[in-house]
């Protein structure tokens, strides 16, 4: 399986993520996640990259295309993939195209998670992570047993610095005006399966399973 994730911000792309990599043993890329990692160990593209995410905006596409690049040469890619946060916007569609067009490969599927925008805010906002393992949680819809404990490794959880409301607004904007033409691109080709993101996360997964397996 070769899969893309897309959805805004909030969506649930991660939560499903986690769930979709288990059940088909494929390496969960997540672009987001690998920025994260580099701000944290403070290497340069770290530094680089949080300046554009402090402020909602998207990373210019050659630093996140070259990344995407190299981790889909790696040898765990070859039993396929699935990408998180990767393609957002169309240079990225096309230049992830001409990437698997060189390895002899295509895309299976491009799930497109929505969301409404209020229901977006709430989740953002209220979202967990695990600085240990990166596990996600939500305080009122996935809260964890233990106030700001991780259930899985008992590492501390923190709030995003770019899930405040306002940063959350800017990155829908964003999403709306440079992510979404994605879904026309995808539809044309396709292989666009849409999965109705306002549900609980297991009928989501359900339902995403069920397409796929269709
Ligand atoms: P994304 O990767 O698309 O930004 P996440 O997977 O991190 O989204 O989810 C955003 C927040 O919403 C997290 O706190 C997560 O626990 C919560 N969440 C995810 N899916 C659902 C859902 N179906 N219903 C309620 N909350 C959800
Ligand atoms: P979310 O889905 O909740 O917006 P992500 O973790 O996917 O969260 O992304 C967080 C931030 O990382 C984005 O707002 C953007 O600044 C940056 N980013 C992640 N993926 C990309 C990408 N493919 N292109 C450009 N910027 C990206
Ligand atoms: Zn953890």
């Amino acid at each position: 399986m070769r899969l893309i994730l897309l959805g805004p911000p909030g969506a649930g792309k991660g939560t499903q993520a986690s769930a979709i990599v288990k059940r088909y043993d494929i390496p969960h890329i997540s672009t987001g996640d690998i920025f994260r990692e580099n701000i944290k160990k403070g290497t340069e593209l770290g530094l680089k990259a949080k300046s554009y995410m402090d402020k909602g905006l998207l990373v210019p596409d050659d630093l996140v295309i070259s990344i995407v690049k190299n981790r889909l040469l790696e040898d765990d890619c070859k039993k396929g993939f699935l990408l998180d946060g990767f393609p957002r916007t169309l240079s990225q569609g096309e230049a992830l195209d001409e990437v698997l067009k060189d390895m002899g490969l295509e895309l299976t599927r491009v799930i497109n998670i929505d969301v409404e925008k209020e229901v977006l805010i709430e989740r953002a906002i209220g979202r967990r992570v695990c600085k240990e393992c990166g596990a996600t949680y939500h305080i009122k819809f996935s809260p964890p047993k233990e106030e700001d404990v991780c259930d899985k490794c008992g590492g501390r959880l923190f709030q995003r610095d770019d899930d405040t409301k306002e940063t959350i607004e800017k990155r829908i904007q964003v999403y709306t005006e440079q992510t979404k033409p994605l879904i026309d691109y995808y539809t044309k080709k396709g292989l666009i399966l849409n999965i109705d993101g306002s549900k609980s996360i297991e009928s989501i997964f359900q339902d995403i399973v069920d397409s796929l397996e269709a």
